[in-house]
C-alpha cells in the first residue's frame, strides 16, 4: 500500500483490498463497500447528521470471525481514518465508540501534522 500525503491534501495509490485480516488472533472478513444500515441505524445517523463510513461486527460465539466493512469510495482522509477506526474496534472490542473515535481521530491528526508518508513497497 502506498499512502501519501501532499501539502494540501491526501491521495491514495496502489492500494490493495485484502479479503481477510487477523486482529489480535481473530480473523475478520473485510468488505470494501458502503456499509449497509439497519432501519434503526439509519434513523440514528440521520438524527446525528452523521454518515456511516465503516462498520465493525465482532465475532460472535460460533461464528468463523468478525466483519469489517469500509466504503472505499471515501475521500482519502476519511478512508484512512475509517480504516484505522474499524481496526481499533477489532483490536479493542471492549472499548466503547467514543474511546475508539477519540483514539482514531487523535492518531490521524498526528499523522497529518507529521506530513506522514507511508509506503509498504
Ligand atoms: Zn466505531
Amino acid at each position: 500500500m502506498i499512502l501519501t500525503s501532499l501539502w494540501m491534501g491526501w491521495y491514495i495509490g496502489n492500494v490493495s483490498f485484502p479479503k481477510t485480516h487477523y486482529f489480535r488472533g481473530k480473523v475478520y472478513n473485510l468488505r470494501w463497500r458502503k456499509p449497509s444500515m439497519t432501519k434503526k441505524e439509519r434513523k440514528q445517523h440521520k438524527k446525528a447528521g452523521l454518515q456511516l463510513m465503516g462498520k465493525h461486527t465482532p465475532p460472535y460465539y460460533g461464528s468463523a470471525g468478525g466483519m469489517i466493512t469500509i466504503d472505499k469510495s471515501l475521500p482519502m482522509e476519511d478512508f484512512a481514518d475509517t480504516t484505522l477506526h474499524e481496526a481499533l474496534h477489532a483490536c479493542f472490542p471492549d472499548l466503547d465508540e467514543s474511546a475508539i473515535t477519540e483514539a482514531s481521530e487523535d492518531i490521524t491528526k498526528l499523522f497529518k501534522r507529521m506530513g506522514m508518508k507511508i509506503s509498504f513497497e
